[in-house]
């Protein structure tokens, strides 16, 4: 078994479509993939039908954009009701603010780049949630940055000059809603120093408090010198340890399969939500 719980496609801002990623994940010998594009499920279908072709067992999950007091933070959440109302309205909310925001980033760069918004508009796939990486393939496209990462270094940073934040809920709200939708909610990243502010200590126990189910210790973005707190913090609280790849395609140098999630986390974690795993 090789699981590997948070990868992205075209409906948000990875580079592979779904069907694409399914192929990919059985060539580099996954089998099982968790699809979590961010804000979205609009990939679920078509990596579903991909299933039974590839071998890949699949965990249709989503990466929702949220908030705990001011600071970004990533909540995975899975095998929940995607038509559940709450759930639904605010991700709706995130997807809608995510294009003015990116308008107004575009805007800001206009200032000392030659880009345009019908630049960034050519990169999207119709539908997807639209991200940071978009205007980053624009950049790359003008010859502005030689990759994604490198207009990430500075015209994209969250710190830097341009950036414009977009609405999202509080953590514990989300957490509630994925609940009450039947399915999980997993913190992702939680420790990755350059997506911006780090959170205290205690949002760990509020969140937990929430109804949170695990933590992503095992993700390239947290720093190795954390893990060990991560693992603490894990056991502590009791919330379950994940670690995935947060595959991106062409766009990231995370490769799929990189890090994984045991077998016995995953059974405990499918043994509490409402939707099924799609099997072979
Ligand atoms: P946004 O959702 O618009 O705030 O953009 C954040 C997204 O950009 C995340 O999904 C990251 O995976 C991606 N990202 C962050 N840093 C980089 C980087 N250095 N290179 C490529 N993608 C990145
Ligand atoms: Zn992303
Ligand atoms: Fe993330
Ligand atoms: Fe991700």
């Amino acid at each position: 078994m090789r699981i590997d719980p948070h990868t992205h496609t075209t409906a948000s801002d990875g580079t592979s479509s779904p069907t694409l990623l399914m192929d990919e994940a059985a060539a580099a010998g996954v089998t099982m993939l968790g699809l979590t594009d961010h804000d979205t499920v609009a990939g679920w279908d078509e990596a579903a039908a991909r299933v039974c072709n590839t071998g890949v067992a699949l965990i249709r999950g989503m990466e929702v954009s949220a908030a705990y007091r001011g600071i970004s933070v990533h909540i995975l959440a899975y095998l929940f009701d995607p038509t559940y109302p709450a759930l639904v309205r605010h991700v709706t909310k995130v997807r809608t603010s995510r294009v003015d925001r990116a308008q107004q980033i575009v805007e800001r760069l206009s200032n000392d780049l030659p880009i345009t918004w019908e630049q960034v508009e050519v990169q999207i796939t119709e539908g997807a949630t639209i991200g940071r990486p978009h205007i980053a393939d624009a950049l790359v496209s003008i010859g502005a940055a030689k990759d994604r990462s490198e207009a990430f270094e500075y015209h994209l940073n969250a710190r830097g000059p341009y950036y414009v934040p977009y609405y999202a809920p509080q953590a514990a709200d989300a957490i509630e809603w994925i609940r009450a939708a039947g399915g999980q909610a997993v913190f992702a990243h939680p420790m990755a120093p350059h997506r911006g502010r780090i959170v205290p200590m205690e949002a760990f126990d509020e969140l937990a408090e929430a109804g949170l189910f695990g933590v992503e210790v095992n993700h390239r973005d947290n720093p190795s010198a954390v893990i060990p707190q991560l693992k603490a913090i894990a056991q502590r609280l009791d919330l379950a340890r994940f670690g995935a790849s947060d595959y991106h395609g062409l766009g990231k140098p995370n490769r799929l399969g990189e890090n994984t999630t045991s077998p016995a986390v995953i059974e405990a974690l499918i043994r509490s939500c409402q939707l099924e795993v799609l099997c072979p």
